[in-house]
């Protein structure tokens, strides 16, 4: 479904990714992990066409969408939720929700898409007329995903949605993106909580330094002594 290849990055001097190569299939999660600076923001910013690779190429569902502009990506279906819960604090839960459906012309289908939404997260249905910036750090993250189904993803790209969020608070996320992903969306999972990533992750990258230097099935990364010593705790 997604495939990059090669992928090379600069910031100006900064060679932030190295020949990256990594894939998703149809229905998988795939968790994408690596320390601070690795690289992993930088890769889901060039798939949904934030950044502009200086190298390589990324194909979604066969098309070259290496150069395309960041709306007509996300009208594919590739979604892309950023790093730190950025939710509209002043408008209230409704009012985000119907702003990830700003792609879409159908105002009926906007509604079933919210309506869904409110079925996975009963407690955002809750407090529909509450403002934004009210929730908890943790209903902001699920409120930013919420809105990003609304916009109908076929590949949703998530940067660490569990970032600053109590452990209780964590599972009930992955909880939310394992869900997601067994209603037929497929995903590419953003995570320094390796942890967590890799008990609902089909595959995992790791990548350092721009490049990626293991990968397999997530029950083989569980195991494996270099993801165990450098990313869980060495436990
Ligand atoms: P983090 O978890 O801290 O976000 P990451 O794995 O997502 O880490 P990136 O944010 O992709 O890593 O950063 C990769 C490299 O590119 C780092 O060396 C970083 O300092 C550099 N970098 C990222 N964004 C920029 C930018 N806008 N300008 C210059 N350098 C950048």
């Amino acid at each position: 479904m997604l495939e990059i290849r090669g992928l090379d990055v600069h910031y100006g001097g900064v060679h932030a990714l190295r020949g990256l190569s990594l894939g998703v299939a149809q229905g998988e999660i795939v968790a994408l992990l690596g320390n601070n600076g690795a690289g992993k923001t930088t890769t889901l910013s060039a798939v949904s066409g934030l950044v502009r690779p200086s190298g390589g190429a990324i194909l979604f569902e066969g098309a070259d969408i290496t150069r395309e502009h960041p709306h007509r990506i996300t009208a594919r279906g590739l979604v892309h939720v950023p790093e730190g819960r950025r939710v509209f604090s002043t408008l209230t839960v409704h009012e985000n929700l119907q702003l990830g459906g700003y792609l879409v012309r159908d105002s009926a289908e906007i509604r079933r898409r919210i309506e869904r939404v409110y079925e996975l997260l009963p407690h955002l249905a809750q407090r529909r007329g509450q403002q934004g910036g009210t929730l908890s750090g943790g209903e902001q993250q699920m409120l930013a995903v919420g809105r990003a189904l609304v916009t109908g993803p076929r590949l949703l790209l998530l940067d660490e949605p569990s970032m600053g969020l109590a452990p209780l608070v964590v599972a009930s996320v992955m909880e939310l993106v394992a869900d997601i992903n067994a209603g037929g969306t497929s995903v590419l999972l953003v995570e320094q909580n390796a942890a967590a990533a890799l008990r609902i992750a089909d595959r995992g990258y790791v990548i350092e330094n721009g490049e990626c230097v293991l990968e397999g099935p997530a029950a083989g990364l569980r195991e494996d002594p270099r993801v165990v010593q450098a990313y869980l705790g060495g436990v």
